[in-house]
């Protein structure tokens, strides 16, 4: 029996495996299913240049989640809103709204399952990905710094750029005075094994850097942590710099900072539930107001 035993235990663990195997194919095959791989169309095109703007049509889009728990609720439900050429829009609502997938969407992070996004009337598919993200800068609020010179950082996605470009670049972000003040200047070495940069400085280097980058259009994420008030408003003018003659999606926390954006949209569980400028949303007297009157008392 024993001799018999020691091969027939043999097999069955074989068996075992090869179930294994097939389950774990089939979970691959399932996950491959699930969301194709962002890739170029064969007959992909350049980014257009724009003239009229980027339009969300009818937009929806769930993010896949391994955890049987999640739900598996869209994070944008049937959303429709135009960012037209040259204007500034805002989105704002609560956290977990969905307003960072709305601009990781607009970057083509994922592909949508519903709807259309079009910039000039060309679907955001039918663009070459690496076009699409030359024409959009982006200033989110985990700004990276390498482990290299200021230069090497402002030149981080545009690695031809002139030593005359940088310091236009750093005079439009509010940041030539300090690099200037620095024993290396342009040459001073950041991060890891360099000067530690403030988290106001880290911001006007990613607005010089996206400045470099001279993209069509601009997202900003907002950032939450606290700067100090002096801190505040050079940022702010290093932005206005940024944004000018460009179409910007912002995402702003203080709404303090959006009086004057051309279209504000309100986002709230996926769906956008309200749209206008500041003064028309708060004469609306509904969410928009509340948002704001929560963050002034
Ligand atoms: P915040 O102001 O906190 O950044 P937000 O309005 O930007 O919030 P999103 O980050 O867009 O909101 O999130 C929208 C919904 O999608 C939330 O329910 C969130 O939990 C979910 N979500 C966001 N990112 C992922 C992800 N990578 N995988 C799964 N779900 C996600």
């Amino acid at each position: 029996v024993g001799i018999l035993q020691s091969p027939i235990s043999s097999f069955s663990r074989l068996l075992n495996q090869f179930q294994q195997s097939l389950v774990s194919y089939g979970r691959i095959m399932d996950i491959m299913a699930l969301k194709p791989q962002i890739l170029d169309a064969p007959s992909a095109v350049d980014f257009p240049k724009i003239k009229t703007g980027v339009v969300f049509d009818h937009v929806t889009f769930t993010y896949d989640v391994d955890d049987p728990e999640t739900s598996h609720k869209p994070a944008i439900r049937d959303v429709s809103f135009d960012i037209p050429f040259g204007e500034q829009t805002a989105l704002v609502g609560h956290s977990g709204a969905g307003k960072s997938t709305i601009t990781e969407l607009l970057d083509r992070l994922y592909d949508i399952d519903n709807g259309q996004i079009t910039f000039d009337g060309v679907s955001i598919k039918d663009i070459k990905l690496r076009s699409l993200r030359q024409n959009i800068a982006i200033v989110s609020q985990d700004i990276f710094i390498i482990d290299g010179t200021i230069a090497d950082n402002i030149k981080y996605g545009t690695p031809g750029a002139t030593q005359d470009q940088l310091w236009e670049v750093a005079k439009l972000a509010d940041i030539d005075a300090f690099i200037k003040g620095l024993p290396d200047q342009m040459k001073t070495q950041v991060g890891e094994r360099g000067i530690k940069l403030s988290g106001g400085q880290k911001q006007r280097i990613a607005i010089a850097r996206a400045l470099l980058k001279d993209a069509q259009i601009v997202v900003l994420d907002e950032a939450t942590a606290s700067l100090d008030n002096e801190s505040e408003k050079t940022i702010q003018h290093a932005l206005e710099n940024l944004m000018e003659q460009r179409t910007s999606l912002v995402i702003a926390h203080r709404l303090s900072t959006i009086h004057n954006a051309d279209q504000i949209l309100v986002v709230d569980d996926g769906e956008i539930v309200e749209r206008g400028n500041h003064t028309s949303l708060m004469a609306q007297d509904g969410y928009y107001k509340q948002l704001y009157e929560a963050q002034f008392e």
